[in-house]
């Protein structure tokens, strides 16, 4: 595989990261992941708009212009001849010679780009969509900027494993009763016919693929409530789903241990994959 570095294309065992990395030492750095589709990029302006703002409330700026980053992303693509996976990039506040937990000056101190691609054949037709996927509730218990897209993903992990343990496929977080999302990807249920999802703030990732999915919801007449739920409700509800670049709309079949509906994919969820992956391939770049 081929991979990008700090202005170079290498194969990945040539790539190169200092052990002074405040991504490695601190977790110091921000993150994308976008979908690739028929060789082409699903919903990149939004994750390069995303990458600014978080890397701008993290006082960093991008080594790369916005039109670099999307030049670097299509050769992967080529180089790699994706037709189906995703592209991860990060950067991180690059590597003074000492670690201490005072920034470095940017000007002596350049940032580190990393991208890389894997590949996924049959992620659009993937079999869990069919299935619907069962998740557990965990606690809720990381730090209070969830809408910054950071490395620091080592309680998601974890809660994942959590899920594994107990049989499951995922994890929703809940804080004070309310779910905020599941540990990499944005939560939705569905009453009557009203699809129901935590309004944006501080408190969960601004989802790209949220905003496309609410917006072609919206498109198609479908009600959207932007408000908080309990894990009580979502228990209660006929259908929920979760939506992630990397895999799309999910349906949800079974919430600790409580079946939703008849326990197969609800209709809101199935048609909104639908809707999602259409429209997805049309505006691909
Ligand atoms: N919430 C969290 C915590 C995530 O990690 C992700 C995926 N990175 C999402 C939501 C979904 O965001 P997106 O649709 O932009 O992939």
């Amino acid at each position: 595989r081929i991979v990008y570095v700090n202005g170079d294309y290498l194969p990945e065992e040539e790539a190169k990261i200092s052990i002074f990395d405040r991504g490695f030492l601190m977790s110091d750095g921000v993150y994308e992941v976008t979908s690739v589709l028929n060789g082409k990029l699903i919903d990149f302006p939004g994750h390069a708009t995303r990458l600014e703002r978080s890397l701008g409330e993290l006082d960093m700026a991008s080594p790369v212009s916005m039109d670099e980053l999307l030049a670097i992303h299509r050769e992967l693509v080529s180089r790699n001849e994706i037709e189906e996976g995703l592209v991860y990039l990060q950067i991180t506040r690059g590597a003074p010679g000492d670690r201490d937990f005072a920034f470095p000056d940017p000007s002596t101190t350049p940032s580190t780009i990393v991208l890389f691609t894997q590949n996924k054949p049959g992620l659009a037709d993937s079999p869990a969509a069919k299935t619907g996927t069962k998740v557990i509730s965990i606690e809720d218990i990381r730090w209070g900027r969830r809408d910054i897209k950071t490395v620091q993903l080592l309680y998601p992990s974890m809660g994942k494993m959590m899920a594994k343990k107990a049989g499951c496929d995922d994890a929703w977080m809940v804080e004070d009763g309310f779910v905020t999302e599941g540990t990499s990807n944005n939560a939705y249920i569905v009453k009557g016919g009203k699809i129901i999802t935590r309004e944006l703030s501080t408190d969960i990732l601004h989802g790209i693929t949220r905003a496309a999915v609410l917006r072609l919801a919206a498109e198609a007449q479908m009600e959207v409530e932007e408000r908080n739920f309990t894990i009580d409700e979502a228990k209660q509800a006929d259908e929920a789903f979760t939506t992630s670049a990397s895999a799309f709309v999910m349906p949800v079949v079974e919430i600790d241990g409580v079946t939703l509906g008849n326990g197969t994919p609800g209709t809101v969820a199935r048609r909104l994959r639908e809707i999602y992956l259409e429209e997805s391939l049309k505006t691909a770049i």
